[in-house]
């Protein structure tokens, strides 16, 4: 259920209401905006008298929210969340490029990728240091090292960072890590998304490799349930029958989850299609259609790349890529 207040209700009736509503053991949330603010109450709303509520002096009016998530839910917070990330942002009108190897294999490869995305314009560096591979004879990443080299490479560029967590028991070693990634595989994983839930780090949802849009939604939930309101989306492409490309990269989410959702919505084209010239492309087409932003696996050699070689974008095609969708971002918005 939503409150909405009206323009000119005062600090103290705020807090007022604020009180009213607690002491009915609601969950109390406040979404001031440019034009309205709007208080979102969860918890067992059944029992909340809506037209009590409504003949209040200072709302405006009251809306029961029929859709399963609410934190998440564009009505419950109209306008757009953007996630700090202290030198630069993800959502409302930021752009970010995350960009980085697949897997970090050594400090060579990672320092030499992260000094060339970075002068291309990345905003993020990325790198997977736990691997969830589907076959367990793959390499299954430097772990605990590899996120020490991504440390490291944060320190030379100072760049923001990102990484798969796959386990909450590994949450310590994540500590200097800026984004938190949950993968396509872990995203209904609910312990995972609880303990996450608890942390003020920023999260990186990724959909599920047969989500529907509702379940990606309940799982943002799970997170922002436990309090943690940083979660960044990631559409990378979804499981059909045609398999000529890796998964079949699902556009027409972006604009569906930008009506349904505040939360920043990005898309993995490398993911998606599985092949590093469908990424630009693709990369276009997800600027054009507003997304805030992309992620793209770069690496210095992608022939002998661990992992995803085959998907991942020479430093000088990432280049490229960067300088038309930034083209693309000036004639759209
Ligand atoms: C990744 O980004 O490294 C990854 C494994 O992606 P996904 O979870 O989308 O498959
Ligand atoms: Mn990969």
């Amino acid at each position: 259920m939503i409150a909405v207040l009206k323009p000119n209700t005062t600090e103290k009736q705020l807090e007022s209401l604020t009180a009213w509503l607690k002491a009915q053991n609601l969950d109390v949330h406040i979404s001031k905006g440019h034009f309205q603010t709007v208080i979102g109450l969860i918890g067992d709303v059944a029992k909340v008298d809506a037209d009590l509520l409504e003949s209040l002096e200072m709302v405006e009016s009251v809306k029961r929210i029929s859709e399963p998530f609410k934190s998440a839910n564009r009505k419950f917070h109209p306008d757009d969340t953007v996630v700090d990330l202290g030198s630069t942002s993800v959502g409302g009108s930021a752009f970010a490029i995350m960009a980085g190897p697949c897997s970090i294999e050594s400090e060579e490869q990672l320092t030499d990728i992260a000094e060339k995305v970075k002068a291309s314009g990345a905003t993020v560096l990325r790198g997977g240091a736990f691997k969830p591979r589907t076959s367990p004879y793959d390499f299954q990443g430097l772990k605990n090292e590899g996120i020490e080299l991504l440390l490291k490479a944060k320190k030379a560029t100072g760049l923001p960072v990102v990484t798969e967590i796959m386990s909450p028991s590994h949450l310590d070693m994540f500590n200097d890590v800026d984004i938190l990634q949950v993968g396509a595989r872990n995203m209904q994983n609910f312990e995972l998304l609880k303990e996450l839930g608890k942390t003020k780090k920023p999260i990186l949802l990724k959909r599920g490799l047969s989500a529907t849009i509702k379940e990606f939604l309940m799982s943002a939930e799970y997170i922002m349930a436990g309090g943690n309101t940083n979660v960044i989306l990631c559409e990378r492409g979804i499981r059909s029958y045609d398999t000529y490309t890796r998964n079949v990269l699902d556009l027409s989410a972006v604009p569906v989850l930008y009506e349904l959702t505040h939360l920043p919505v990005i898309v993995d084209p490398s993911h998606a299609t599985g092949v590093a010239r469908l990424v630009r492309p693709m990369a276009l087409a997800a600027a054009a259609c507003g997304a805030h932003g992309l992620m793209i696996e770069v690496h210095n050699d992608p022939i002998n790349a661990l992992c995803d070689g085959a998907q991942s974008l020479t430093p000088e095609q990432f280049d490229r890529v960067v300088k038309d969708v930034k083209k693309v971002i000036e004639v759209t918005r």
